[in-house]
This record gives structure tokens, C-alpha cells and sequence, in this order.
């Protein structure tokens, strides 16, 4: 079992990992680089696990000329740049306390220790600058089986760190075999200790369910989730019902988080979810698009093609109906459509709410036409 992906032999990775092992300490990649490689899914970040101090990282880096910078040193991680990327060099670490949202950590006298605070057994995987895998906890059977197993007990470890819950259905979602089920234990757990999430700061839970809704298929997670309790304690009022027929309708597109959980109902999301301005934003034209009555070429009039779609699909799993033939070109005329008076058309003759209540007329009008009345058959 080895990496053999390409970013093991950038420069950069090779460096920072023999500048490690080179001076006699344990230099290894570790986490979600080292799972994700072995499954073949895109790698994102690359962490990098060693027993030598962050101090001595710094001296190391320093020493041959390369920028360092102490970016949590007091979680004991340093980042070297090289090449202009960053590389984050953490020293292996052991959980003092825990108090269910915050760890007090200390340096760990070895691999085993490090492995022993990471959360499943498929994220305690670590491997060489050859690629080779470093596996202290026997992990790598459960990746393969796909497996989202706790290391240790599962209800110790959620009650110290309760976003654990969410981690787990985030990766059983992006990695989890869905045919074998959810594990039992953690599920169990899950449930038992659901209430532990209210103790969570809003954005920890917000980052961890936008990641859980982008996964390519979040509905079996999300449908346990609600089965634990878990889905009512963070989002009140939330069915996970409609969230499989939207991933079917909607498989041809991208995934989009904020489509799926328009799709769940519940109240309140944005303060729950720590949504932006933006998100909220659209966030609400999802959820007033699902129940109005505008068709889709109105909708993609008001809004643009990207909404009216999420709302027609949004529509099609709520209500469970199927899409109306032609709603693709009904978005492509609605979205390309211009409304072709202008309020100084109707003036001097109105003004005020007047010209205001006037001019919407005329757009329901000409939307009900199909877009088809012109500036002067409006005017007449
Ligand atoms: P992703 O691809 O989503 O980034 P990842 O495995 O890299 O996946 P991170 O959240 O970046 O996930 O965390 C990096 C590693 O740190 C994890 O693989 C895991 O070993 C450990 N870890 C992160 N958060 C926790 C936690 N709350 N409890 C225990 N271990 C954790
Ligand atoms: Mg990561």
C-alpha cells in the first residue's frame, strides 16, 4: 500500500519531509491527504505530523534558508513556505483535557499518542516522503471497507469534542460505504449525546454542514441524522425527506450546499447556520421561490436561470412531482426576457405609488403574455 499521487514528489512536500527525517526526527504526512489518496478522491490540504518540537521545525527551516512562519504555535504548528506554498508542520500532540468543545494539548511522546486523539480510525493514517503508509491504529481496513469508525469509544470521544457528531456523518458522507449502514456504536452515541451540540459555537457547526451538504450524496447521512436527534438540535423543524429525490433531480448540476438545505424546511437557518449576507440572501429567494405560484420563466425573469432551477428542482422534491416538460426552455426564455417600458414611459401622466402600482401591472401583464407584449401594446 503506498501514494504514488504527484504532489508526494513536489519539491516542497519532499523538502519540509527530509529536512525532518534528514535531522533524525519522524517527518510524515498525515489526515485527509493520506485518506483521500488512498481512495483516489481529489487531496486538498497536505498536514504534515513530526515528534521534533515546533521550535526545532523553526531552527531546521531556518537553517537552510527557508521562511517559517509560527502560525499555531501553541497547538504546536509551525508553516514553512517553500516554492511559495505553504506546508503545515504540527507536532505530535496528546489531549490533556477536553471539556466537549476545546482540548487542552500537550506534545505527545509518539506516533501512537498523535493517532489516539484523531477522530476516526480512516483520518489516523499517515505515510512517508516515499509514500509508504504509517498505520499505528489499523486503520487502513476500515478506509477500505469505508468504514467512519472512532478511534477508541465512540461515546468518550464525542463527549470530548461534541462536533464529532457532525464530523462523523461529514465523512461517512463524503467516504462511507451507504450500502453497509452507518457503524452502530457512533450512531448510538450520536443519539445519546445529541444534546452536547447546543454547547457548539454557531460557525463550527455552520463549517461542518456545509461541508456534510456538499458531499455528493448527503441524504442517508442527513436521514440519520435525523433519526439521532441529532438534525432537530441543529436545525429545528428540518425534514431530511426531501434531500434524496433533489439529489436525484438534480444530478446533472454541481452540488450546492445551500440548494440542499433550502430543501430540508425548519425555521431560522441563518442565525443557525452563521449564513453571510449572500447566503441569506439567497438562501430566502429558495425558500419564497418554493411556495409562490411564478412558473419558471418568471422566476428565472426575476432571478436569473441558476435560481429558477434550484427552485424548480426544489419544488420537484418537496412536492414530489416531476418536472414540467420544458422548464429548461421556459428558464432560457424568462432569463433572456427585458421588460420594455421604463417608468419615465408613463410619466408625466403618473407619479409616486401610483406609477409604482401601475408599473407592476403591466410587468404581470407582459410576464403573463409570455414576454411577448410590446412597449407599444403595453402603452395602449
Ligand atoms: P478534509 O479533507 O475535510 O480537510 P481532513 O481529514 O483533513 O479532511 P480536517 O478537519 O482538516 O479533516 O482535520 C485534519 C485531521 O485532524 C483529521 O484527519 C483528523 O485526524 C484530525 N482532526 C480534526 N478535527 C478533529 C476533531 N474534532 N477531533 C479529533 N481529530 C480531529
Ligand atoms: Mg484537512
Amino acid at each position: 500500500m503506498k501514494i504514488t499521487d504527484d504532489w508526494i514528489r513536489e519539491e516542497g512536500v519532499q523538502t519540509v519531509l527530509h529536512l525532518l527525517t534528514d535531522a533524525g526526527h519522524q517527518g510524515l504526512l498525515v489526515g485527509g491527504c493520506v485518506r483521500n489518496a488512498l481512495i483516489g478522491a481529489p487531496v486538498a490540504d497536505i498536514d504534515i505530523a513530526t515528534d521534533a518540537r515546533p521550535e526545532q521545525v523553526m531552527g531546521l527551516a531556518k537553517a537552510v534558508g527557508l521562511k517559517v512562519v509560527p502560525t499555531g504555535i501553541d497547538h504546536g504548528t509551525v508553516t514553512i513556505v517553500m516554492n511559495g506554498e505553504p506546508h503545515e508542520v504540527t507536532t505530535f500532540r496528546r489531549d490533556v483535557s477536553t471539556d466537549g468543545r476545546w482540548a487542552t494539548v500537550a506534545f505527545a511522546n509518539g506516533i501512537e499518542e498523535d493517532a489516539g486523539r484523531r477522530d476516526f480510525t480512516m483520518n489516523a493514517l499517515y505515510a512517508d516522503a516515499d509514500g509508504r503508509i504509517v498505520d499505528p491504529l489499523n486503520g487502513l481496513p476500515d478506509l477500505q471497507a469505508r468504514r467512519v469508525r472512532f478511534v477508541g469509544d465512540a461515546d468518550a470521544r464525542i463527549r470530548e469534542d461534541y462536533l464529532r457528531i457532525l464530523r462523523f456523518f461529514r465523512f461517512h458522507a463524503w467516504y462511507g460505504n451507504a450500502a453497509e449502514g452507518m457503524d452502530a456504536d457512533a450512531l448510538a452515541a450520536s443519539a445519546t449525546n445529541s444534546s452536547g451540540i447546543e454547547t457548539l459555537s454557531r460557525e463550527r457547526i455552520g463549517h461542518e454542514m456545509r461541508r456534510l451538504l456538499a458531499a455528493p450524496d448527503p441524504a442517508p447521512a442527513v436521514a440519520a441524522m435525523q433519526a439521532t436527534g441529532v438534525l432537530a438540535r441543529i436545525l429545528p423543524g428540518a425534514d431530511a425527506k426531501p434531500l434524496a429525490p433533489l439529489v436525484h433531480l438534480e444530478a446533472p448540476y454541481a452540488p450546492d450546499w445551500l440548494r440542499r438545505l433550502a430543501a430540508l424546511g425548519g425555521q431560522d437557518y441563518a442565525e443557525a447556520l452563521r449564513l453571510s449576507r449572500d447566503e441569506a440572501r439567497r438562501f430566502d429567494i429558495l425558500r419564497d421561490g418554493i411556495g409562490n405560484a411564478a412558473g419558471a420563466a418568471e422566476l428565472a425573469y426575476r432571478h436569473g436561470a441558476d435560481l429558477a432551477r434550484d427552485i424548480t428542482f426544489l419544488r420537484g422534491a418537496i412536492f414530489e412531482t416531476p418536472l414540467v416538460p420544458g422548464w429548461e426552455d421556459a428558464i432560457a426564455l424568462g432569463a433572456g426576457a427585458t421588460f420594455p417600458l421604463r417608468a419615465a414611459d408613463l410619466m408625466p401622466d403618473l407619479s409616486g405609488p401610483a406609477l409604482g402600482t401601475r408599473m407592476k401591472e403591466l410587468e404581470a401583464r407582459w410576464i403573463a403574455s409570455g414576454f411577448k407584449l410590446s412597449r407599444e401594446q403595453l402603452l395602449a
